[in-house]
C-alpha cells in the first residue's frame, strides 16, 4: 500500500500542501505547522498509508512543498 512520509519538524507552516488536499492536510494552531492526518510518528518522520486513489495528489502537494519534506513511495 502506498504511503506518506512527512518530516514534521522542518515543515515552514506555508499551508500549500492544505491548499491542495484539505483531507490529507492540516495547519496546526498549536505550532503552525501542517499535520498529516491520520499520521504515525516514528523517529521524527510522520507516516500515513494512502489509498492508490490519493497518489497524484499528494504527489503534486510533494512537488508543491517548498522545503521538500512530503515524500510519497508507492
Ligand atoms: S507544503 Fe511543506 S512546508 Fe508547506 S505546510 Fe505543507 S509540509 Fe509544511
Amino acid at each position: 500500500m502506498p504511503k506518506i512520509l512527512h518530516i514534521r519538524g522542518n515543515c515552514i507552516g506555508c499551508n500549500i500542501c492544505y491548499e491542495i488536499w484539505p483531507i490529507r492536510w492540516r495547519l496546526s494552531t498549536v505550532d503552525g505547522k501542517c499535520t498529516l492526518v491520520d499520521g504515525k510518528e516514528k523517529k521524527g518522520v510522520w507516516q500515513a498509508q494512502i489509498s492508490t486513489d490519493e497518489l497524484d495528489i499528494n504527489r503534486k502537494a510533494a512537488d508543491a512543498c517548498p522545503v521538500k519534506i512530503i515524500r510519497v513511495v508507492e
